[in-house]
């Protein structure tokens, strides 16, 4: 087990003493340690950040508990809790990573967060060569300023200060908020690799229903700081009210309803992109033949 609710709820205190808002409430949720793909959802003001907030202590709960690997997290911060080792194991990539990029050059940037997790210097640069591999980004920037590069290469940057340090899970909110499409595709597609080649578990909060059905496994649908669904993707969508929580739907469905209703088709909501599409369509008229 990765990370484990057990009957979690956050408040927050207002700004008068007995304003008091509850932003997520009864939370049992078990994740594993490896290859999940999991996408938060919900309307804004749902607790979806409260709740990701909670997998790697930035937040203690105020009633339940989280179980973080071999870390339980409690109410009142024991002094015995240790967060960094938490924290090492849950990578947390927020959304515009690159606003925290401080470092004079792309290297010291990338370095700073395995070096501040006591790795040896031996260490860090066998993992910064990998990841640089991973994510496609040339070994020449790594003596410039972050400062000098474009939007999505400052992105993969502060993305490689995370990998560098092999978290097992990795929490990504909102991703590809702000890049071209080529970016964020090949963004998407670097963590698609990181769950099905490297088996770690992702966490994703995205409110793109189209990322979310290409590329989550399971959904975890938040209203009003509950969770009302916690499945498959294909059953959110195909069996279950899924307006009701603010959600469009993926365009891709709304395709394979059209092609079904038009054609008189039977095509499966386990299509999940357009190349699977393109495949499905093929078959079907081979089929034909
Ligand atoms: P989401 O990520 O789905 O937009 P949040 O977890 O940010 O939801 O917010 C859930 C609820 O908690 C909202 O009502 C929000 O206004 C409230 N909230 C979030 N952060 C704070 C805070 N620091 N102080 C007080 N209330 C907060």
């Amino acid at each position: 087990m990765g990370i484990k609710f057990n009957g979690v709820e956050h408040s927050y205190k207002g700004i008068k003493k007995y304003d008091i808002v509850t932003a997520i409430k009864d939370i049992n949720l078990n994740i594993d340690d490896k290859d999940e793909f999991i996408a938060i959802v919900g309307k804004t003001g749902s607790g979806k950040s409260t709740l990701i907030s909670h997998m790697n202590a930035l937040l203690l709960p105020t009633k339940g508990s989280v179980d973080v690997f071999e870390y339980t997290i409690m109410p009142k911060k024991n002094r015995s809790l240790k967060l960094k080792p938490i924290r090492k194991k849950v990578g947390y990539v927020f959304q515009f990573p690159e606003y925290q990029l401080f470092e004079e050059t792309v290297y010291k940037d990338i370095k700073f967060a395995p070096k501040n997790f006591g790795f040896k210097e031996e260490e860090i640069n066998k993992n910064i060569e990998e990841v640089c591999k991973l994510l496609n980004i040339n070994e020449d920037i790594l003596q410039k300023s972050p400062f000098n590069l474009s939007g999505g290469q400052m992105r993969k940057v502060a993305i490689a200060g995370i990998l560098s340090y092999n978290p097992d899970i990795l929490i990504l909110d909102e991703p590809t908020r702000g890049l071209d499409p080529k970016g964020a595709l090949e963004i998407m597609n670097i963590f698609k690799y990181i769950n099905k080649e490297l088996h770690k578990t992702i966490i994703l909060i995205s409110h793109d229903m189209d990322l979310v059905y290409e590329y989550a496994n399971r959904v975890v649908v938040m209203k009003d700081g509950k969770i009302e669904f916690d499945g498959a993707k294909e059953v959110l969508f195909g069996e279950k009210n899924y307006e009701e929580y603010h959600l469009a739907k993926p365009q891709i469905l709304k395709i394979i309803d059209h092609i079904n209703e038009k054609l008189n088709y039977n095509l499966p909501y386990t299509i999940h992109n357009k190349d699977e599409l393109i495949n499905a369509l093929r078959q079907v008229s081979q089929n034909a033949r």
